[in-house]
């Protein structure tokens, strides 16, 4: 999702007569779009402050900006403040939109720049971004996030949900089709809870998948206490929805879904992926594990592990749990000791390997519909409706479909050519 912010900020900037430096050290502005959703975010964005100091330093006019989820925390924002006195401008996540004003204006005055004040307005209109992938593209839904996950620091950032209008959503993406885009990618923190007023998630995707043109739409994040029945049909039903859902489950034990205040349990979890593998068999699954979530015992992880043989995940996005500063989980007792994290992820990559390489063999002598989107010297990788990655050879182009044969599998990576 930060990708797309940065592409977002690159048409702000654009918009005013701002075009790209060759590298950093050629730049007049300098902006750095920061997360902390993972750990060590705050270690790197000052390693990089480091090095855009001694830039600083060779070119005294050059504005530094440092924006994003990271300095929306006003504590954050004074650490960095006081620590890098030489950056101009700190804003956080809601006037990402207004950074080229703040820039020019910390520019012509010469003043320091803070502002961290809250947005929650849905600009109307087609977002405009500056994407640099030609075959897919970004499709904001919706911003913030409701759920409160004990673990998250996101609903304390990015606010709470708020919806874009539907009918601007369908004009964005009839734009990108009609341009040759062939892979839409809608975000949002929960897009399951999308709701502009009038039109649900469900009833967006039977807009956005009726629109004509070669393409497909795929969807991310999913809440799995959010995903319906009649998603899930929609997108068995649709041509031009993708047979791929990221789902992630997190923990396989309900003890701690509960304390994660994820507000599902393992048995409504697997009733959706029973609905999903029956009415669309060959979709892709995936997901995100945390574990070590404080209190987690032997017992705990082991659920997680069944969990993930049952649902047999096309790939797994497994995270240490770490304390985030300001969330509930951070302050709970019961903190799982680092070898024990360690030991256990490495158990639980193991199995998800093994899942991942039965996997892929099964896909070899099938034939896939790739969407190819990089070319090197005639070897090509791309996408399939499911999200498998395919390295294949032949005659395609990037931005366009093709008849994908899988040749041979190498562990969980996919090898084919054109059909
Ligand atoms: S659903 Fe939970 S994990 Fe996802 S952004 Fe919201 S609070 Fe964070």
């Amino acid at each position: 999702m930060n990708v797309h912010e940065s592409e977002k900020l690159y048409a702000s900037f654009a918009a005013r007569g701002t075009v790209p430096a060759e590298c950093a050290e050629e730049a007049n502005v300098i902006v750095l779009n920061t997360c902390c959703v993972r750990e060590g975010a705050e270690t790197r964005v000052i390693g990089n402050l480091g090095y855009v100091k001694k830039l600083k330093e060779r070119n005294k006019s050059l504005i530094v900006a440092v924006c994003g989820c990271m300095t929306q925390q006003a504590d954050v924002a004074e650490k960095l403040h006081k620590r890098c006195p030489f950056v101009n401008v700190i804003t956080g996540t809601y006037k990402l939109s207004r950074l080229p004003e703040m820039t020019e204006k910390a520019e012509k005055e010469g003043i320091f720049i803070l502002d961290l004040e809250k947005d929650e307005s849905v600009p109307r209109g087609a977002n405009e971004a500056m994407r640099r992938t030609p075959a897919s593209a970004f499709v904001n839904i919706m911003y913030g996030c409701n759920n409160f996950c004990t673990y998250c620091i996101v609903p304390y950032v990015k606010g709470r949900e708020r919806s874009r209008n539907a009918a601007d959503i369908e004009c964005e993406v009839r734009r990108l089709i009609d341009e040759g885009r062939r892979e839409i990618v809608l975000l949002g923190q929960n897009v399951n809870s999308y709701n502009d007023g009038d039109t649900d998630f469900r009833g967006l995707l039977d807009r956005l998948s009726s629109l004509p043109g070669d393409y497909w739409i795929k969807f991310m994040t999913s809440h799995p206490k959010d995903l319906s029945d009649d998603v899930i049909k929609i997108i068995a039903e649709r041509p031009a929805l993708a047979k791929y859902i990221h789902l992630p489950l997190q923990s396989g034990s309900d003890r701690i879904l509960a304390l994660m205040n994820r507000k599902y349990d393992i048995t409504s979890y697997m009733r959706k992926i029973d609905l999903i593998r029956e009415l669309m068999p060959e979709a892709g699954l995936t997901s995100d594990i945390i574990i070590g979530f404080p209190t987690e015992t032997e017992e705990d992880y082991e659920a997680t592990e069944n969990a993930v043989r049952r649902v047999g995940y096309n790939n797994l996005f497994t995270f240490i749990y770490s304390k985030r500063t300001g969330t509930p989980a951070a302050v709970m007792d019961g903190q799982v000791p680092e070898p024990v994290k360690k030991e256990r992820i490495a158990r639980l990559i193991d199995i998800q390997a093994g899942i991942a390489n039965a996997a892929a063999k099964k896909c070899v002598g099938k034939t896939y519909r790739v969407l190819c989107d990089d070319s090197d010297g005639g070897r090509h990788t791309g996408k399939t409706s499911d999200d498998r990655v395919i390295v294949f050879d032949g005659e395609a182009r990037t931005g366009e479909f093709t008849d994908v044969i899988v040749t041979h599998a190498k562990n969980s990576k996919l090898y084919g050519k054109v059909k």
